[in-house]
């Protein structure tokens, strides 16, 4: 465990003021933001204090939670226990509690079947190498492959093979790459969301590089937050899961605070 620090006071002064938007949209990534990273995908429990804030933030007035993953809808659902509770978007902002934001038609399920069989061969040389299944795409991981310089090669691989696919939309992440046969990215899912709720503060928390593209649709009265070191797009950032539930929790308590003071009397 790292210890607990302060968060930074920049960060908590957005925070403040974001509170007292008249329509607030707060959006999360899930893996390495809500829950630690772990090597077992299947085991990534998130952090209850985050949970317990989007959560109860979802549940205020003029004030609309969702977490924005690269998991598939369902997955995400079972690991945070938030479904119903805020707005669950899957496969990297193509999948929304509606459905696909593009239809999954014969020609892109054979592609899909195509890309699934490519990302199997390229892991089988590799042991630790795995392959993730999602509805609109698949994942090649190498985070389990012990020598890291192996890992990057099967990657080089995919990269220069069947993500050049006509109809095949690479995302890249830490020690993974997915091919999607879906065109879209979490910055499309902000703006959905956005626009769905007319919020007029947008609030962003990720640790990756797929979080990026939401981090660059974001305007100068939003809140990006970026989880960890690395570049960022973000204008704010704080070095832990712990430091996001931290934040989720100033958050709800001010808005709360600003929603209570609002109320007529
Ligand atoms: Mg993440």
């Amino acid at each position: 465990m790292t210890t607990s620090t302060e968060l930074p006071a920049d960060l908590q002064d957005a925070l403040l003021a974001a509170a007292r938007a008249p329509r607030l949209l707060v959006a999360s990534d899930y893996d390495g933001t809500m829950s630690p990273i772990v090597s077992d995908p299947a085991a990534a429990f998130p952090n209850p204090i985050a949970v317990a804030a989007l959560r109860d933030l979802g549940l205020l007035p003029d004030t609309s939670a969702a977490l924005i993953s690269g998991r598939p809808r369902a997955v995400l659902a079972q690991l945070s226990g938030l479904d119903g509770d805020v707005e669950l978007v899957g496969s990297h902002g193509s999948e929304f509690a509606e459905g696909f934001v593009q239809e999954i038609d014969a020609d892109r399920a054979s592609l899909l079947d195509r890309v699934v069989a490519d990302l199997y061969r390229a892991a089988e040389s590799e042991p630790g190498a795995t392959v993730e299944v999602k509805p609109a795409g698949a994942t090649l991981h190498v985070r389990n492959v012990t020598d890291e310089e192996r890992g990057d090669v099967l990657l080089d691989i995919v990269r220069m093979g069947s993500a050049q696919w006509p109809g095949v939309h690479p995302t890249e992440g830490k020690r993974v790459i997915e091919l999607s046969v879906i065109d879209t990215d979490k910055g499309y899912a902000v703006d959905v969301l956005r626009e769905r709720v007319g919020a007029d503060i947008a609030i962003f928390f990720g640790d990756d590089v797929t979080d990026e593209k939401a981090f660059r649709r974001l305007g100068s009265d939003d809140v990006g937050v970026k989880v960890g070191d690395g570049e960022t797009a973000a204008n704010y950032r704080v070095a832990s899961v712990d430091q996001v539930a931290e934040s989720l929790a100033l958050l709800l308590d001010e808005r709360r605070a600003a929603i209570g003071s609002a109320q007529p009397r």
